[in-house]
């Protein structure tokens, strides 16, 4: 493809990404495709001689869209939100067509003190102390990743990474139990180990870990002669919005000198609001706090924000420093690829910033503002339905609820027969979890293009499927 291809054939893209926004309300929100259809219509070889871009352009359009899930879908309610605000995808463009790697202060000093800019643009528009420092990561993954091994550095004196965990005394690690699988991911990757991360049991509407539990666990790992290192807190878990006390957590994490990482990864978007910071009072006293631009604020995937209260610590961890690496006599510049696991890294920050000056804070915050109105709406009027019951109470956005079974039919099968019904019908699309191991439906409201208007049509398609099934 020459320069003038590229010119047309982005045109063409981009007019493509506009239609398909504006399409996407005719559009069944989960495609409707049976496993192994899209793999069946690919070819089975790679071509030896090149293809006009025609014809792959038709086949991207007939074989892989209609087996697309449609996560900017305004009647996305499943999961979290992945919003994408065109504004940030105007950015992306920008950043595929310059595609730089951003790994070192001099292999793109625009990108590194953007990000430097963008990250402290955020720590204030979430309300954190001065202090912090951050940098963006791939995912909350990576972030909690990096956390974890700089927890398990600093417990072991900086000895790990060079002896390894064999002959150390045994880490620990504590979290509730309403903490993301990437938490367990990274005490796997990490070394320390599933057995080793004690997870406290949770209390209260909020599904917040019991703190004197939690300090009691400490102490008789302590004495046990175990090595505790850290502790990971969760504001908005991924099934029901699992809540930590963090001020209650952090204080027993300082009495008792452990790292402390604040898993905010959807909720941390909700900070923007100042009534909302009641939720994660406490942050500001973490080592560590991740949240997700990319979940519910609009910038594309991927876009993942980590505040560091200590950066030395990570970096101390992280960096490693080979030859050809190195930016002689340039002290005092920020090389983010000794912040993260990978050495490679995108320019993220570009569309951060472009979607906080295109929107402003003030319009995020209605956004999140409706969003949050319009799930205690829909959670209100569903708990005033004689055959629905609320299974958790909204937490910001997300809320379960249940449908409830005739007699004789086992409820989980029901509401799982539910789900599927409701997610084979395409005007919306909800998922599953299990509360108290039952199976409740989850609703969360976060799209950006989601209106009042959608709310209703996802009222009235539940209520109607529901009623349809018994
Ligand atoms: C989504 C989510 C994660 C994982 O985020 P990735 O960026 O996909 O790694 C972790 N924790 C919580 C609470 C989440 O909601």
């Amino acid at each position: 493809m020459n320069n003038d291809e590229f010119r047309q054939w982005s045109r063409r893209a981009a007019d493509w990404g506009a239609d398909y926004r504006n399409s996407l309300r005719e559009r069944p929100v989960r495609p409707l495709v049976d496993p192994g259809d899209i793999f069946k219509s690919v070819e089975t070889s790679p071509p030896e001689t090149a293809e006009p871009m025609d014809e792959i352009f038709a086949d991207f359009e007939q074989k892989i869209l209609p087996g697309m899930t449609h996560w900017q879908h305004p009647r996305f309610f499943a999961y979290f939100p992945a919003n994408a605000a065109p504004v940030s995808v105007v950015a992306e463009y920008l950043v595929s067509a310059m595609a730089a790697q951003c790994m070192l202060w001099q292999t793109s000093p625009a990108a590194t003190e953007l990000e430097t800019r963008v990250v402290d643009w955020m720590r204030q528009a979430l309300g954190l102390p001065e202090g912090f420092s951050g940098v963006m990561q791939d995912s909350a993954s990576s972030a909690t990743l990096a956390a974890m091994l700089t927890m398990r550095e600093r417990a072991l004196d900086w000895r790990g990474n060079e002896k390894g965990l064999q002959g150390q005394p045994t880490l620990r690690v504590y979290s509730s139990d309403q903490v993301h699988t990437s938490i367990d991911r990274a005490i796997w990757v990490s070394g320390i180990g599933e057995d080793n991360l004690v997870r406290i049991p949770v209390a209260g509407r909020f599904r917040a870990m019991d703190v004197a539990a939690l300090d009691t666990a400490i102490v008789a790992d302590r004495e046990a002669g175990m090595l505790p290192a850290g502790i990971i807190a969760c504001v908005g878990g991924t099934s029901t919005g699992g809540t930590d006390d963090v001020a209650g957590v952090a204080a027993v994490a300082k009495r008792h000198g452990l790292y402390l990482h604040v898993d905010a990864a959807w909720a941390g978007s909700a900070m923007i609001c100042p009534e909302f910071r009641h939720f994660w009072t406490g942050a500001e006293q973490a080592d560590s706090i991740v949240f997700n631009p990319h979940k519910w604020l609009g910038a594309q995937f991927d876009c993942s924000v980590q505040f560091i209260r200590q950066p030395e610590d990570l970096v101390r961890t992280l960096a490693i420093k080979p030859e050809f690496l190195k930016t002689h006599g340039r002290d005092g510049i920020i090389n983010y690829s000794e912040w993260s696991v990978p050495l490679g890294r995108r320019f993220r920050a570009l569309k951060l910033w472009f979607l906080l000056r295109a929107h402003g804070l003030e319009n995020l915050r209605t956004m999140i503002r409706n969003h949050v109105a319009w799930s205690e709406g829909f959670a209100a009027r569903l708990a005033r339905e004689s055959d629905f019951e609320l299974v958790t109470e909204p937490m910001l956005s997300l809320f379960s609820f249940r449908h409830l079974a005739a007699a004789g039919i086992d409820s989980d099968e029901h509401n799982l027969r539910l789900v599927n019904a409701i997610n084979d019908d395409g005007r919306i699309y909800l998922t599953q979890t299990r509360v108290n191991g039952q199976v409740a439906i989850r609703f969360q409201v976060g799209q950006f293009e989601t209106t009042a208007a959608d709310i209703d049509t996802a009222f009235e398609v539940v209520t109607e499927i529901a009623r349809k099934l018994t």
